[in-house]
Parts: structure tokens; sequence; C-alpha cells
């Protein structure tokens, strides 16, 4: 029953329902999804009872309880026996952290990859076009994990004609890009849309600074550049969004516009949160955001900064339908952005500094299910 209606989500239109209509359809997926993978995971099924009382209860998304995603880093939080287990998402770990550990059963896989296209569609259009991605082929390495880099190139490359990485990786594992390589692809591709994809960071510092001291200017007005994976690295250097785009279309030959951030995680792979034409982000069709301001998490109003909660309805393997990120945003508006797209829509402001949320992780401690 459910599956039907979080399928006819995926395949529909992603962004024509109001807020209210948002609510009302996804409130009692979300019930029935939650306790089924507290059935399966009972670590998951003790912090729902203590935070979440009976589903039954819950009357909006908002009544979820957010389960705190640092708890992946933890935890090994599945609801699926191991022989379901396809593959294993593992997030970028930084040095010295513990990275996120998320298990993907086939139906969890079918709906990601189904979802972000039916995402992207919407932002792109539907056309497939030569694909630069500026990263390695090696960090889309077939295995049984990946990393959020991979899955998000996989994801994006539904899209490509033709796949080239600009990078490769040196002697010293560092990752080099190959200016030939990258001059060919616009030589090849001039004037035709083209889509690039790549981390933000690495972009950045990869891409659009080198090609910036070489001189290397492209030709490519008719590029769309996606990048995502946070802006923390780039904040501590003291980068804007606005520079930042300016400065990687000014490279491209490409507007400001054509230069697509969208915010996604590890944690929620496929449910993805791209800028509109007017800057701000708005949740797809099977998914929600929720902004909850500090210390009381009560939901924020408009035009006030929250901890950004992130609710999807594609996960059957583990407890990600409701998850307080460690970022910070403001809820814009909801139901009248310029661009047209219903729903509430905000805008990524920050992380949080170390956001730690007592009592889940000495909950979920209890279980002995978990190593
Ligand atoms: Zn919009």
């Amino acid at each position: 029953m459910i599956t039907r209606q979080i399928d006819a989500l995926i395949g529909g239109p992603q962004y024509a329902a109001t807020q209210s209509e948002k609510d009302a359809a996804l409130t009692p997926i979300l019930r029935e999804l939650c306790r089924e993978v507290a059935d399966g995971c009972p670590a998951y099924g003790r912090f729902l009872d203590k935070f979440g009382g009976d589903p039954d209860s819950w009357r909006r998304p908002a009544d979820v309880p957010p389960l705190p995603v640092s708890m992946f880093k933890r935890f090994l939080l599945s609801a699926a026996p191991p022989e379901k287990i396809v593959r294993e998402l593992l997030s970028s770990s930084t040095s010295g952290q513990q990275p996120s550990r998320i298990v993907v059963d086939k139906t969890t896989a079918f709906r990601q990859s189904r979802a972000l296209v039916a995402i992207l569609k919407e932002h792109i259009g539907n056309r497939r076009r030569p694909f630069l991605v500026l990263d390695t082929a090696d960090s889309t390495a077939a295995g049984d994990s990946l990393t959020a880099r991979g899955a998000a190139i996989r994801g994006v490359a539904n899209f490509a004609s033709e796949t080239v990485y600009a990078m490769d990786r040196d002697s010293g594992g560092d990752l080099s890009i190959q200016w030939d390589r990258v001059g060919d692809f616009f030589d090849r591709h001039r004037g035709v849309p083209v889509l690039l994809f790549g981390f933000t960071f690495i972009v950045w510092t990869r891409f659009v600074l080198e090609a910036e001291r070489r001189g290397a200017a492209f030709d490519a007005s008719e590029a769309v550049l996606l990048h995502s994976g946070g802006w923390k690295k780039l904040a501590d250097q003291a980068v804007s969004k606005d520079e930042f785009s300016g400065r990687a279309a000014a490279v491209l030959g490409a507007a400001p516009k054509s230069i697509l951030d969208f915010y996604g995680m590890i944690e929620q792979v496929g449910t993805v949160y791209v800028d509109c034409e007017a800057g701000n982000k708005h949740a797809p069709a099977f998914a929600d955001v929720i902004l909850r301001r500090p210390l009381s998490l009560e939901p924020a109003e408009v035009g006030q900064t929250g901890i950004i909660e992130v609710l999807s309805t594609l996960p059957t393997s583990y407890p990600g339908h409701a998850l307080l990120t460690e970022d910070l945003g403001e809820l814009v508006g909801v139901d009248d952005c310029p661009c047209g797209r219903k729903g509430k829509y905000f805008r990524f402001t920050s992380r949080v500094e170390r956001a730690a949320i007592r009592g889940c992780g000495d909950t979920f401690a209890q279980s002995r299910e978990l190593t």
C-alpha cells in the first residue's frame, strides 16, 4: 500500500504540491515506514518509543522524532538482514572522524536512483548530454561500498551520453586535473549543452583556482555545473556562494545561474535539494525539510534560521526518514517562491558547531545488535 504511494510520489511532479498537501501525503507514509524500520532495528525502536511515542499520534511530519545524523557514525543502524544488503554507503571521512555507514537494500537502491533522476529532470531537463566529471574515475569504482562522491557521480551519470573524468591521481594519491583532457572535451562539444559535476571544494581548488592561475577559460555557454558537498571548507577560505558561482561561470564561459548547488547527504542518497532559479532549495514530493530552532527544536517560522532536518520516504533498510543534520538554514518561505515551485523553500546558511544531542547515543548503546 505505502509502496504504491511512495512510487507515485517519485514518479509524479516533484514541486507541484502545496505544503498542506505535502504534509497530508507524507504523514501516513512516515508513520508506516518508521514502524517497519523500528521492527527490524531494535535500537531505533527504542529511540522511537522514547522520543516519538506511538506513530499513530503523529499529526504532521514535524511530529516524527528526528534522529541526529551523527548516530550513523557511531552505530551501524540496519533494519534489514545482512543477505538483503546490496550496498554500503560511506561518508567521505575527514581525518580522524568515523565515516557514516549506511546499509542499502534493493528497494532503497532502486528508489534512490529513480528519485535523483526525477529531481534533476525538473532542474536540468530530460536529455542526455556529454558529462565531464570533475573528479577521478576511481571515485565511482565498483565494489560493495560506495562513497558519497561516488554515489552522487553515478546518480548524475544517468543524464550522460558520454562520460569523461577530468582528474587522475598522481603518484602521491593526490587529485590532478588533466587540462588536455578537459580542453579536448570542450572542443569536441562546442556550442552544445554539456553537464559537469564535482564536489564543491574539489571544483573550487582543483578546477576554478587552477584554471584562473593558468589563465584557462572555456567557451561552454551551454554548460550546467552541478556541485555538492558542503560549504564548510569554502567558508574557511572565505568564499561565498555568489563568488563561487561567478568565478566558476567565468571559467566555463557560462552564466552564473547555470552553476547549481545541491544539498544532500550520504544518509539520504537520492533526496537532494537543488537551487531553483531564485536561489532557493525546495523539497521534492517524496521528501520534506523542517528548520528547527536551536535549543527548543520547535519548527522555525518563515524568516527564521534553524537546524536543517531532512525527511525522506526512500529508505527501507535503515532509519533515515527524519534526520537532524548538523547544518543551519533559513526558512525563506512556503508555497510562494518566485520560481513557481510549491512547498517550503530554504537556504543553507552554515554548519552547526558541534551539535550534540544527548540521550540518543545512550539509547542506542543499550543494543546488543549494534557493532
Ligand atoms: Zn524556487
